[in-house]
């Protein structure tokens, strides 16, 4: 098996191309076959590097490797439709030479005149033939005298072109609906259905999975194998990826292209899983399932015809999965940008070194808590914010006067404990807090009450046995490393005891 993935690199890569790229992959990987990527950048208006190295990026980013390609090279060569000019005139002068194809001096100007007349008539725009029986000699003796000429494919005399789509099962189009159409424009460069053929037919395709937009190119890629004398490959054509409102999924639903994922701290894994099941499914009512699994289970024949609806929330609770599971060292280096983001990292600041003891404490906080990292410097937010004593004290006196007393006592023998003390770690706050039990008689809650007050100001949030060591870390990370200053827990509860006995 022989698959591709041909992105015109023209914008980012949209997570609908994504899924097809991810669909060919797990093709070629399930079953020992050869996963092609091949720019079609032959649209010189729209066409950009910039788009090209973003979605080569994007493709490595989500762990989709290629056996040939641009980068990588192959025996199919080469891989980029802007230095295939060569093979697609020779294939179109092949097609002349046995009648298929003919020159077409009509001026843009003049079929565009024609096409309006067509649309205000009711019809649709198709060629008029105006040059299909031009003599062969002559229209080369024009050609070579400097006229300008397209090169068009003659539509043979048949009835009906049909061909059986792997998803959508047969499909016939009536050969009225298409006129002929251009293989190479005046300027050399071959349209879409030309050069996708030529492409998919040298590099011995042998099975094409694309979008259901190209549903309509395929019976004229059906006629030009047939001309070419050559077999089609098998198609299987997948539905659209539609937003909630069943609209096609775009920028207008928030996020749509790999990299406004990527940048919202959505892991490849996550990514992958999720997009895999849309239009697909691994049965046994199983979901969260690593790449190499979904290859293994992956039939093209399986792809429901069904639009794909995108849904966030599946997204959300799948990357959560995958950030819980992941490597902390990882995701502490993940965690970078999104800090820096949210200013409490400085711009240049990297993630190794003396920074990574600080990143791997916060780890705990956000696994398993977050749907994406971008969420993960709100969750981290305790860790960062000084809590103001006047909170405590607030709340403190909101309480009975009892329990007020007793939350009072707590904190100042909490402060006092960890006067004589290192940093804490996880155990050594727990003995801490086991020496404030003893001296206070206060457990449970009358004991983690005030001292999460005194460390956060807040009723609730993070386990303080997460939160502490991070808090920690941060105050104990050098000043080198661009950390926004955290203040420390011994700090923390010696300003919250003297606010309490002043107060
Ligand atoms: N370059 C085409 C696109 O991006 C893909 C063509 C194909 O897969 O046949 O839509």
């Amino acid at each position: 098996m022989r698959v591709r993935f041909a992105p015109s690199p023209t914008g980012h890569l949209h997570v609908g191309n994504a899924r097809t790229a991810l669909f060919n992959w797990l093709l070629a990987r399930g079953q020992g076959g050869t996963f092609v990527l091949r720019l079609e950048d032959t649209d010189d208006v729209r066409s950009n590097v910039a788009s090209a190295d973003g979605i080569v990026e994007d493709l490595r980013w989500l762990g989709l490797t290629w056996d040939e390609g641009p980068d990588v090279g192959g025996a199919f060569g080469p891989y980029r439709q802007t230095e295939r000019l060569g093979h697609y005139r020779a294939h179109a002068e092949r097609l002349m030479a046995g009648g298929h194809a003919y020159h077409c001096f009509c001026s843009p100007a003049d079929l565009e005149a024609q096409r309006e007349v067509a649309l205000r008539e009711g019809r649709t725009p198709q060629y008029a033939g105006t040059c299909r029986d031009i003599d062969p000699a002559s229209a080369r003796a024009r050609v070579e005298g400097g006229e300008p000429a397209a090169i068009r494919f003659r539509v043979p005399p048949r009835d009906a072109v049909t061909f059986t789509d792997l998803v959508r099962g047969p499909i016939t189009t009536d050969i009225a609906m298409i006129g002929d159409f251009v293989l190479i424009r005046q300027n050399g460069v071959p349209a879409y259905n030309f050069a996708v053929v030529v492409d998919d037919l040298e590099m011995a395709i042998t099975l094409v999975v694309r979008g259901e937009d190209h549903v309509p190119n395929t019976p004229r890629q059906c006629l030009l194998y047939d001309a070419l004398g050559a077999a089609p490959p098998q198609f299987a054509h997948l539905s659209l990826v539609l937003g909630p409102d069943h609209a096609p999924l775009s920028k207008r639903h928030g996020a749509s292209s790999v990299g406004e994922f990527r940048a919202r701290g959505i892991l490849p894994e996550a990514l992958v899983n999720y997009l895999a099941l849309l239009g697909w499914s691994p049965g046994q009512g199983e979901e969260l399932l690593p790449a190499a699994e979904l290859a293994r289970r992956f039939r093209v024949e399986d792809v429901t015809r069904s639009a794909g609806v995108f849904d966030p929330d599946k997204l959300a609770w799948m990357n959560r999965h995958y950030v819980k599971t992941a490597d902390p060292a990882r995701i502490a280096t993940l965690l970078v940008p999104h800090l820096r983001d949210a200013g409490l990292l400085a711009a240049d600041a990297s993630g190794g070194g003396d920074l990574a003891p600080f990143l791997l404490a916060c780890v705990p906080l956000v696994a398993g808590t977050v749907d994406t990292l971008a969420d993960a410097p709100e969750r981290l937010r305790p860790v960062f914010e000084t809590p103001r004593p006047s909170a405590t004290v607030e709340h403190l006196a909101g309480e009975a006067a009892e329990a007020a007393e007793a939350g009072r006592q707590v904190v100042v023998a909490f402060a006092q404990e960890l006067s004589g003390r290192p940093r804490l770690t996880r155990e050594t706050f727990r003995e801490a807090a086991q020496q404030v039990r003893q001296r206070t008689g206060q457990k449970g809650r009358a004991l983690f009450h005030p001292i999460r007050l005194a460390l956060t100001g807040a009723d609730s949030g993070p386990e303080l046995d997460l939160l502490v060591p991070a808090i920690e870390a941060g105050a104990q990370a050098p000043g080198h490393v661009g950390l926004a200053p955290i203040v420390g827990c011994r700090e923390r509860a010696a300003i919250c005891a003297a606010a309490l006995v002043g107060a």
